[in-house]
């Protein structure tokens, strides 16, 4: 796992744990390069690598990886089947914000931290949360400039 540390990054930037399947399915359409390689392709040479993973494990990470941009969708010249390639290098992950209700002001937060740790969380009640942008709202008390503080700063301070 160690000697991709790109394939390990673009989980990583898309808010990802980087579980075994995931990173050996990036493996397998990283070495089909520009060309695409269908999902049941991916599904049987992660089999053939050892790799021991359900054929619903691999579909339902596809389509994530695809909708958050990780994958991007194409169609092989010689049959109609959907392939998938690496998408482009993020240039920023996507990302997690703090802001306030009162004031608007917001704060940019680790957003690929955050992100792995909330996913953890979801899957261990067996969701997987395909995540856009978060924004976490909050009322920042700020007593003399903040709308939501100024309200409560009696009792903050
Ligand atoms: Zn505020």
């Amino acid at each position: 796992m160690s000697d991709c540390p790109t394939l390990l990054q673009r989980l990583r930037d898309a808010g990802l744990r980087p579980t075994t399947a995931r990173i050996g399915i990036l493996q397998v359409i990283q070495a089909a390069g520009a060309c695409g390689v269908a999902a049941d392709d991916v599904f049987r040479q992660m089999l053939l690598r050892g790799t021991r993973v359900s054929v619903s494990t691999v579909y339902r990470a596809i389509h994530q990886l695809e909708f958050l941009g990780v994958l991007l969708q194409g169609r092989s010249d010689h049959s109609l089947r959907t392939t998938y390639r690496l998408g482009p290098v993020a240039q920023q992950p996507v990302e997690v914000r703090m802001a306030c209700r009162g004031c608007a002001r917001s704060v940019a937060l680790p957003g690929a931290q955050l992100r792995s740790e909330v996913e953890r969380r979801a899957a261990e009640q067996g969701m997987q949360p395909a995540m856009g942008e978060l924004v976490f709202q909050v009322d920042c008390l700020a007593p003399q400039t903040c709308r939501a503080g100024a309200s409560v700063g009696r009792l903050a301070s």
